[in-house]
C-alpha cells in the first residue's frame, strides 16, 4: 500500500491531464460508503459530467478481501466505458477511498 505522503505527489503529478484526478477535485464523488464490515465492497455515485442534472452514475467496487490480488478485483460503472472496470468514475472513486 502507498503512503499517503507519496499518493498526494501522485495526484499532484497527474493533476494537469488526469480526467479521474479533475473529478475527484471537482467533487463529482457525491456518496461512497463501504458495503462490508472490512470497506472493501464500496458502492459510489458520481456525477456524469456533462449531464450534471442527470442521475450519477453508480460504482462498485469488489476489492475482495485484503491481500486479494488486484487482477480479482471487480470495478464496475453504470457509464458507457465502465463495464471495462477503468472509467475515470472507477479511477476516481479507488482514489476517493485513500484520499
Ligand atoms: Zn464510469
Amino acid at each position: 500500500m502507498l503512503v499517503v505522503d507519496l499518493l498526494t505527489d501522485i495526484l499532484l503529478y497527474l493533476d494537469v491531464k488526469s480526467r479521474p484526478v479533475a473529478v475527484l477535485r471537482a467533487n463529482h464523488v457525491i456518496f461512497c460508503e463501504a458495503e462490508d464490515f472490512n470497506k472493501r465492497h464500496i458502492f459510489a455515485l458520481c456525477l456524469q459530467t456533462p449531464a450534471m442534472k442527470s442521475s450519477p452514475h453508480e460504482v462498485k467496487l469488489k476489492l475482495g478481501s485484503r491481500g486479494t490480488s488486484v487482477e480479482q478485483w471487480i470495478c464496475i460503472c453504470s457509464c458507457n466505458a465502465g463495464q471495462s472496470g477503468y472509467c475515470e468514475h472507477v479511477v476516481a472513486d479507488l482514489l476517493y477511498v485513500n484520499w
